[in-house]
């Protein structure tokens, strides 16, 4: 019996082909292409096919879903053809966030990839002499400004990211001899990211010295041999030593490097141009902070405090940024024009002291006050009585592998709503369109605007009232 309705069923199924006939189909293929509308419908009536089998639809629910393929057929190319990597409002309060694409770019910076990357530009050319240039130029001049006379012989060289600057840099620098680092600095960044790791690939051997908590200068002089080929700094991005600790100074271990005729690199990880006590951050030494000081070769990441791409940035003494331009990871290394774009935008804003145009710079700077004023007017706009929203005082972070202790005063939109746990409330916000990505702390849903765009306030303001009634 069953079987017989079945097969009246299936025979009202249309057939692919005659979906795509259909006007409201036919028109799709213009806009996003024969195959893939054919996949969709194909897609589509597959569904209807296992519903009929599985005895879900009755003759008039079938007549429905049959008047509503054109839609269905609409929405599933909204889903494959919509993109991937799409934008989301960072609610978070941290500013460096690698899961959601660190530092966004300054528009100058998109400007300038707008400008370049469509169509052919002089990324290795020299446009007066008409002849073959080198693609580092573009960064290297805008640095060099940066660095000013105290550092005329500096430097920089750009590779993918700062693992590959520091894995370029010791290769170059140390390959089958030894490098002194201090065992309170042998850190891992982000689970992928170990110095001991790193070392190894590079091809040179790990000399590690004094102990976890205290490293003495002394103890560097003390490892070092005809086998020492660089003494190593590597910035503890993510975490701090605290108690009966002692770390031989910057100042103490140029002298040391220099006395036996050996560079000093530094790790810096997060790469400040600018000082970071101006937003009341302490204890993150700048670039220009670390070159002034004598350290011969510095490396960074682009898209932490410096609010650029993805990059990994070398600067220091000319002469050993020469030889890890000539080694041949240097060209497996490389970057786009893309990453040249982005970086030349970012740099020039530090040039122009146009901090502000700067998003990662921009959004340190923001007191809890302004921040404030913006989370009033925003919880002003959503209260209702099922909604309980609060300001309150919190924290940001950095984040980024930048100054772990240290955190902004911040004051966070505190969220709770009637009939809602707090993570079902921060899954309907991440449903929402852009999603929205905020914190989960006690019980409550935390939204710290620091991280979040003044043009978005209201992307969250309408998303607060549609999700949570
Ligand atoms: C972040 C960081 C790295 C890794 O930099 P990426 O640009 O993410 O490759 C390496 N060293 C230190 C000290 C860091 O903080």
């Amino acid at each position: 019996m069953k079987s017989s309705v079945n097969s009246a069923l299936f025979r009202e199924l249309p057939s692919v082909d005659d979906v795509l006939r259909t006007p409201a189909v036919a028109g799709l293929a213009t806009s996003q292409g024969a195959a893939s509308v054919t996949d969709a419908a194909r897609a589509v009536l597959g569904r209807l096919r296992d519903e009929v089998g599985s005895g879900r639809l009755n003759q008039s629910s079938l007549r429905l879903a049959l008047d509503g393929v054109g839609e269905a057929i609409k929405e599933h190319l909204g889903k494959t053809l919509a993109h991937s990597l799409r934008p989301v409002i960072n609610a978070t309060g941290v500013i460096l966030h690698t899961n959601l694409g660190r530092a966004p770019l300054a528009e100058a910076a998109l400007a300038h990839i707008h400008e370049t990357a469509g169509q052919f530009s002089n990324l290795e050319f020299e446009i007066e002499a008409g002849t073959r240039g080198r693609r580092d130029v573009h960064v290297d001049r805008l640095f060099r400004k940066l660095v000013g006379d105290a550092a005329a012989s500096v430097s920089t060289i750009v590779v993918n990211n700062n693992a590959a600057a520091v894995l370029l840099a010791l290769n170059t620098l140390a390959e089958g001899g030894e490098v002194v680092v201090s065992r309170g600095e042998l850190v891992e960044i982000g689970g992928s990211f170990r110095i001991p790791d790193v070392m190894a690939k590079s091809g040179a051997i790990l000399r590690e010295v004094g102990t976890t908590n205290r490293t003495r200068v002394s103890d560097y002089e003390k490892a070092i041999t005809d086998r020492t080929r660089l003494l190593l700094r590597v910035h503890r991005s993510n975490f701090e030593i605290t108690g009966f600790t002692e770390q031989a100074s910057t100042a103490e271990l140029v002298t040391v490097a220099h006395q036996h005729a050996l560079p000093l690199m530094e790790d810096l990880g997060s790469g400040a141009l600018v000082d970071l006590q101006d937003f009341g951050v302490t204890g993150e030494p700048s670039v220009l902070d670390s070159l002034r000081a004598g350290v011969d070769v510095v490396t960074y990441s682009g898209d932490k405090l410096l609010g650029g791409p993805q990059a990994g940035l070398i600067s220091g003494r000319a002469d050993l940024v020469t030889r890890m331009r000539t080694n041949a990871l240097f060209r497996a290394l490389r970057v786009d024009k893309l990453t040249y774009a982005a970086l030349e935008g970012t740099l020039l804003a530090y040039v122009k002291r146009d901090h502000d145009s700067i998003p990662a710079l921009k959004m340190m700077g923001l007191t809890k006050e302004e921040i404030g004023k913006r989370a009033e007017s925003l919880a002003a706009q959503v209260r209702s009585p099922k909604r309980k929203i609060e300001v309150i005082e919190g924290e940001s972070v950095i984040g980024g592998g930048a100054a772990p202790s240290s955190v902004l005063p911040t004051r966070l939109l505190a969220l709770s709503c009637e009939g809602l746990s707090a993570d079902e409330l921060a899954a309907r916000l991440r449903a929402s369109d852009p999603p929205i990505v905020a914190r989960v702390e006690e019980g409550r849903v935390l939204l710290d605007l620091r991280t979040v765009f003044g043009s978005q306030d209201p992307l969250i303001a309408a998303a607060l009232s549609r999700i949570a009634p």
